[in-house]
Formats: structure tokens, C-alpha cells, sequence
């Protein structure tokens, strides 16, 4: 039969989990800081902890979801012993930094510390596009591996127990980038009442056409080779001001955008007109 799995956490992206290992025929315990969280999950099968430490102590595989890792690190202060021999997956979203604190604070207490960084909303967790990144120890990996499946896919970064934060945060820093400039779109063709779900239908398909560009620029951040014979700096910056009038004439904030013409100002005041947009990694990467 499967094995047990204990979930410490049950908001939106815990409950997910915990049906998600239910549904996959595990003997799911779950703790819930609000114990009335419990409820729906002990509702489909699963059974309710009265503490964290009741709920450690009946299962070698602890899986951790809440909302900073500050809070985690509370919970786990709370545990005392109950915690010496098991496996526990932190998927709260945290850095690198954080990840290697409780990767050593748990091997203290002797326990083996794996971090996640869980890319997809609840909705989508053990549905076909639903994906976790871990980092941290191997063989609890391997041990938990098929157990973890049940969220989606396993995408293993590394050893290093920050690995798949700094993933998890350089996926969501893209994700970021890119909603931004849609929302800046919206606001701009609203002002001239066009519909922003319309105008979805040129936006999707020119920002995908430039993604579909990443790899290119990827390798000349990768060589250190921008020159450019796409589009130079010195054409983004002359075109940039154009923006910020605009949005200013429309009446729409350019608070997002001052800094990416800032930083196009300081790309070719240090001479890097002829080369691409890719040149602007180097110039974001402080201390090179
Ligand atoms: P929720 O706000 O729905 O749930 C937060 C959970 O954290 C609750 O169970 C809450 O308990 C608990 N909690 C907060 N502070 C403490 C504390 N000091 N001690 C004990 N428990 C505490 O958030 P989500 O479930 O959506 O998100 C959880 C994590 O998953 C976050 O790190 C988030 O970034 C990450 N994540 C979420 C995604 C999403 O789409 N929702 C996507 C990918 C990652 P209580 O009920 O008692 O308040």
C-alpha cells in the first residue's frame, strides 16, 4: 500500500497537495495552524493532527507548505525530537539563502531536507502541466520521489539545497516581467477604450513570437557575444522616450518603465550602442 505522508499546511496550496496525495491513495495526516482547515481534507480521507508534532510523528514524509519560510521555521522550532529521521519538503516559496538555513537547522535535528518550488496554482496540481522543482538532499529525493509524482512533475536542480528556489524565482522573474507589460498594455489601449480581452488577440501571439526569441539572447548572455543585428540599443533608446510620452499624452503611469529607459541611458553611455538587448544581463549583474 502507499505510503503515509503528513502535510503541515493547509491553505489554498496545501489543501491542493494533500488531496492531491489522497487522491493518489496515500494515508494522508494534515495540521493546520487554524484547525478548521482540516475539515474538507479529513472530509475526503485524510486525518487531522491535533499539533505539528502529532502530525511529524506519523509519517516519515513530511511535506511543508506555508506562507514564508519565517513561519516555517516556527513550526519546525516547534517540533522538538519529532523530526530526527524523517524526510521534509519545504514547498513554501522562499530564496536560496532561506532554503540552506532550513536544509542545515533540519540536518541538525536529523532529519534530510528537500526544498520545492511548486510551479502551478492549486488548480492545476496533478494535472498535466503542473510541475514542482526540487534541490537538497538526493537520496530522499529518490526514496520520496514516485510519492511526490502525485503533485506532477519532479524536476530535480541540485544538491544544493537553494537550487530550486533560485529556479523557482528566476521562472516566477520572467513570469513577472512579462504580466507587467501586459498589464502596462492594457492600460494604455484602455485609454482609448479598446478592449484589453480584444486586444489580447494581437498581444498573445507578438509576445510569444518575442519569447520565442530567449534562447538566442540566452546564448549571448551565455558567450558574452551581443553584438546584434536584430535590434540595437542604440534603436531601443532613441524609440524608448516614445513610451513614456505617450503614456504620459494618455494618461496612463510610467512608474514601470522609467527604469528600463534608465537602464537603456546607462547601456549606451558605457558604449554598448551596437549590441542587442541582451547586453543588459551583464549590466544587471552587479559586480561583474
Ligand atoms: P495561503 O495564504 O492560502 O495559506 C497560508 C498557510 O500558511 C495557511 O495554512 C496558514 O495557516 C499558514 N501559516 C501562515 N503563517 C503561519 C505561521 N506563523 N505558523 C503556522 N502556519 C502559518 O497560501 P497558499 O497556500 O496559496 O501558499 C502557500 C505557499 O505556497 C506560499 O509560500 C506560496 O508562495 C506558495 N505557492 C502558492 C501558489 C498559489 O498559486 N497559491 C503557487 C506556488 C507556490 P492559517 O490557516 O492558520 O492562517
Amino acid at each position: 500500500s502507499a505510503a503515509p505522508v503528513t502535510v503541515l499546511g493547509l491553505g489554498m496550496m496545501g489543501a491542493a497537495l494533500a488531496a492531491a496525495l489522497l487522491r493518489a491513495g496515500h494515508p494522508v495526516t494534515v495540521w493546520n495552524r487554524s484547525s478548521a482547515k482540516s475539515g474538507p481534507l479529513v472530509a475526503q480521507g485524510a486525518l487531522p493532527a491535533a499539533t505539528a508534532a502529532d502530525a511529524v510523528a506519523a509519517a516519515p514524509l513530511v511535506v511543508v507548505c506555508l506562507l514564508t519560510n519565517d513561519a516555517v521555521q516556527e513550526v519546525l522550532d516547534g517540533l522538538g525530537t519529532t523530526v530526527a529521521g524523517k524526510t521534509v519538503v519545504n514547498l513554501t516559496n522562499g530564496t536560496p539563502a532561506q532554503a540552506r538555513e532550513l536544509s542545515a537547522l533540519t540536518a541538525e535535528r536529523g532529519a534530510r531536507y528537500l526544498d520545492g518550488g511548486i510551479m502551478a496554482v492549486p488548480q492545476m496540481i496533478a494535472g498535466p502541466d503542473a510541475y514542482v522543482l526540487y534541490s537538497g538532499d538526493h537520496r530522499a529525493y529518490e526514496t520520496h520521489r514516485a510519492t511526490l509524482a502525485a503533485f506532477g512533475g519532479t524536476t530535480w536542480t541540485g544538491t544544493d539545497p537553494g537550487r530550486a528556489a533560485l529556479h523557482d524565482l528566476a521562472l516566477l522573474t520572467g513570469m513577472y516581467g512579462m504580466l507587467l507589460g501586459v498589464l502596462q498594455a492594457f492600460a494604455l489601449v484602455r485609454t482609448e477604450h479598446i478592449s484589453a480581452e480584444e486586444f489580447s488577440d494581437l498581444l498573445v501571439p507578438w509576445v510569444g513570437a518575442m519569447l520565442a526569441g530567449a534562447p538566442e539572447m540566452g546564448r549571448a548572455v551565455d558567450t558574452g557575444r551581443h553584438l546584434t543585428d536584430v535590434s540595437s540599443l542604440a534603436v531601443n533608446q532613441a524609440a524608448f522616450p516614445n513610451f513614456t510620452a505617450a503614456f504620459r499624452d494618455q494618461g496612463v503611469s510610467s512608474e514601470l518603465f522609467e527604469p528600463f529607459q534608465a537602464i537603456l541611458d546607462r547601456a549606451v553611455e558605457e558604449g554598448n550602442s551596437a549590441d542587442g538587448l541582451s547586453r543588459l544581463a551583464d549590466l544587471l549583474t552587479l559586480g561583474r
